[in-house]
C-alpha cells in the first residue's frame, strides 16, 4: 500500500494530518468524537504551517465536498432503490441518516484534501520541539 505510506497525499488526506510535515493532527479532536468537530489547529502543532493561509481559504474544500457528495447521493439513491429493492423514500431516509452520521468526515476530508493539494510535502522545516 505505498500510496498510504508517510510522505504520499494520501497519508495525510486519510489520517488528516498537516500535509507538510505529516505528524502534526489538521484537527484538534477525533473525528468521531462529536466533540468540536469543525475545529481546526490555526498552526501546524509540529511545523508551525498555517492551515488557514488566507481568509476563505476553504471555499474551494466547499466544491469538493459537493461534488463529492452530490455523486454519492446519487450513487446511494440508485443502489438501495434498484439493487435492494428499497421504496425511494426509504432510501431517501437511509441516505439521510447516513449523511447525518458521516458529514463530519465529509466535511473533514473536503478540507483535508483540499489542504493537502494547496501545501507541499516538506519535512526539512520542521521545528524541533
Ligand atoms: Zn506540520
Amino acid at each position: 500500500m505505498g500510496i498510504f505510506k508517510k510522505g504520499s497525499k494520501a497519508y495525510s488526506i486519510f489520517n488528516f494530518k498537516c500535509p507538510k510535515c505529516m505528524e502534526g493532527n489538521l484537527y484538534e479532536t477525533r473525528s468521531f468524537s462529536f466533540k468540536k468537530p469543525f475545529e481546526m489547529h490555526e498552526h501546524c502543532p509540529v511545523c508551525n504551517q498555517d492551515f488557514e493561509p488566507e481568509p476563505g481559504f476553504y471555499y474551494g474544500a466547499m466544491f469538493i465536498s459537493y461534488i463529492f457528495s452530490s455523486f454519492f447521493c446519487i450513487g446511494f439513491l440508485l443502489v438501495f432503490h434498484w439493487v435492494f429493492d428499497f421504496s425511494l423514500m426509504a432510501s431517501f431516509g437511509m441516505l439521510v441518516a447516513f449523511i447525518a452520521i458521516f458529514f463530519v468526515v465529509i466535511f473533514r476530508l473536503a478540507r483535508s484534501i483540499w489542504i493537502s493539494a494547496n501545501v507541499k510535502y516538506n519535512p526539512t522545516q520542521q521545528i524541533k520541539q
